[in-house]
């Protein structure tokens, strides 16, 4: 072989194996895109000092808002818990709101903003405390149905699950599921664990119960793995959303 030819050879072996670099780093992203999704955990949007508890941090609806108004800046899009069900490409940024407990300011408060702004979340209703002082009422949360909004099971009592008889158990995961399939006339698939509380020995029965997904309050990035522990970055006043879903983005490589 001539040393002419031998050099072009080298040469088409180099741009072959530069594009071959190109697609895939063109190809990962939107694999990495479609398999993984930052869950941000909200409990009462409120001003009022004596809502915000360690474990039920309040955000004010100020900085709820400039949040929200931080994520569509930066090209974020609401997509729900089904997302890390099914590995479709994804243009934008993915980010999966929720809401735990069902308070009555995630009407109030919580709602219009993110109405403003062009996102859904997922709220996690207790089925005994609605139509209570201080939680949404099936009505509310209807009207938020109506308006793209999703939900899910929270119990029907917010129960210690760890305190819990397997009978009891499986009456808390199903008898949650009926009454809110029934009030909001449509199934709801996924669970919040409360005091984010898991064990194990607890996915069959939210399997069994026709539960999908189910999140905790592990923190981490949610994936396509082990979709009855979803991890979630819970946000309380001090957090600094914009800070923490950059260095979500870093690892994304968005
Ligand atoms: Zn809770």
């Amino acid at each position: 072989m001539s040393s002419a030819r031998r050099t072009r050879l080298i040469i088409v072996g180099i741009l072959l194996y530069g594009l071959f670099l190109v697609l895939w780093a063109m190809v990962l992203p939107v694999r990495t895109r479609s398999f993984a999704a930052p869950v941000l955990l909200y409990h009462h949007v409120s001003d009022n000092p004596a809502f915000s508890q360690p474990t039920n941090p309040a955000v004010s609806p100020a900085k709820f808002e400039a949040e929200l108004r931080w994520l569509k800046e930066n090209g974020y899009q609401s997509v729900s818990l089904d997302f890390l069900m099914q590995p479709v490409p994804f243009e934008k940024k993915p980010v999966i709101l929720t809401f735990d407990d069902g308070y009555r300011d995630n009407f109030t408060e919580a709602f219009p903003l993110l109405q403003k702004y062009g996102f859904f979340a997922t709220f996690y209703l207790i089925p005994k405390n609605m139509d209570d002082n201080a939680y949404l009422t099936w009505e509310q949360a209807r009207i938020m149905q109506q308006a793209g909004m999703r939900f899910g099971s929270h119990t029907v009592d917010h129960a210690d699950l760890n305190q819990l008889s397997d009978e009891r158990l499986r009456w808390e995961l199903s008898e949650s599921k009926r009454v809110i399939d029934a009030e909001l006339g449509e199934p709801v698939s996924s669970f919040a664990f409360p005091y984010g509380y898991y064990a194990r020995d607890y996915f069959p029965f939210l399997a069994g119960a026709g539960y999908k997904t189910a999140v905790t309050e592990d923190r981490g990035l949610a994936t396509s793995q082990d979709l009855f522990r979803i991890p979630r970055l819970i946000v309380g006043p001090k957090t600094d959303v914009p800070l923490l879903l950059s260095m979500v983005q870093k690892v994304m490589a968005w």
